[in-house]
């Protein structure tokens, strides 16, 4: 079975391709966008391009054809886009539209044109729930949305609905909360956190630490893509890391691992929400969901993957 990752470069569908891998050949599809520096998707690629059954092509969904990346493709996991809450106000809101809408448009598009593929699975966010009216939050809760970027997402999915319902095409939207693990995103807390630890910088703590995350780790997330992928089941679920908790006792566990970090503390940030907090009572019924990693096991987990890297990129 030939299966496509879309963002194959990225932090979470590079760690998707890795585990993929173990059960056949795998298509990458990426373009390698500026968000983040090159060299450090170049590194999240590093043992992938060693593999004969791993191949990448070098597309952008919003721009290129899209026939060789999908020739003779099953299943796609849809995880090209573009993240980032803070960023996503302005000027820089048409660039989330054509990463999350447009292209996501197109892919489902060359879908339907190449006829092969029986299902894909889309990378939603939590954001589209906004500040939601309580927690956990189950899927039947209206999405409302408190970034632009999470307006993207959600239009994601909602196209990933109508090609559903109007063409027949299987697609499942995951909705991720704050993935974290090894290779995570420049921009996010906890490589923030870290790097600030191992560089002596300080940390710019939006808020006032108060506020509350779903973390999951990603490897569970990736396990949660390939369940679905394998299954029948078609829709939108959580996809969250089973404990929730605020960004003080995060701070603190960090510092266990590392030592102390300077802490600034800035006003909390347009678009950030308050708390999130996952129902995964619908992915645990429809593929079997339940996340594994401690959030202690995997900060540790995360911080000797980023020590080590920097000790072979030095
Ligand atoms: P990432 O930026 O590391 O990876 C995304 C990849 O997509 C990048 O390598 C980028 O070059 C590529 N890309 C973007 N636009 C493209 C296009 N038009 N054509 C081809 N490639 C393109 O991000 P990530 O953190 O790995 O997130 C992956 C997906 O999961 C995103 O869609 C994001 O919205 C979603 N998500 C992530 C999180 C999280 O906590 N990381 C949470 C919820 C949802």
């Amino acid at each position: 079975m030939t299966v496509l990752v879309t963002g194959a470069a990225g932090f979470v569908g590079s760690t998707l391709c890795d585990a993929l891998l173990m059960s056949g050949p795998v298509r990458g599809v990426d373009i390698f966008t500026p968000y983040y520096s090159r060299a450090l998707k170049e590194g999240n690629l590093e043992s992938l391009r060693t593999d004969p059954n791993f191949s990448l092509v070098e597309a952008d969904l919003a721009e290129s054809p899209l026939e060789e990346a999908l020739e003779g493709v099953e299943v796609v996991f849809h995880l090209a886009g573009q993240p980032g809450v803070r960023p996503s106000w302005g000027r820089e809101f048409q660039n989330y539209v054509r990463q999350n809408v447009f292209a996501t448009q197109r892919l489902l598009e060359a879908c339907l044109a190449v006829g092969t593929v029986k299902k894909l699975v889309y990378a939603s966010s939590s954001s589209v729930y906004g500040d939601a009216e309580s927690y956990p939050t189950a899927e039947t809760l209206a999405p409302r949305p408190v970034s632009p970027y999470g307006v993207t997402k959600l239009a994601g999915e909602h196209l990933c609905e109508l090609y559903r319902t109007n063409f027949g095409l299987q697609t499942a939207s995951l909705r991720l909360f704050t993935v974290y693990g090894p290779r995570q995103r420049p921009d996010m807390g906890f490589s923030r956190l870290l790097n600030a630890a191992l560089d002596g910088d300080t940390f710019t703590l939006y808020g006032d630490g108060r506020q509350t995350r779903d973390f999951t780790y990603v490897e569970d997330v990736v396990r949660a893509m390939i369940a679905c992928a394998r299954s029948p089941w078609c829709g939108v679920a959580n996809v969250g890391g089973g404990s929730r908790i605020d960004m003080r006792s995060v701070i603190s566990i960090v510092q266990a691992l590392t030592g102390p970090i300077s802490i600034v503390h800035e006003s909390p940030a347009k678009g950030d929400v308050r708390d999130t907090a996952a129902d995964i009572g619908v992915a645990q019924s429809a593929f079997g969901y339940a996340p594994s990693m401690k959030l202690a096991d995997g900060m540790r987990v995360m911080f000797e993957a980023l020590r080590h890297q920097r000790a072979v990129s030095a």
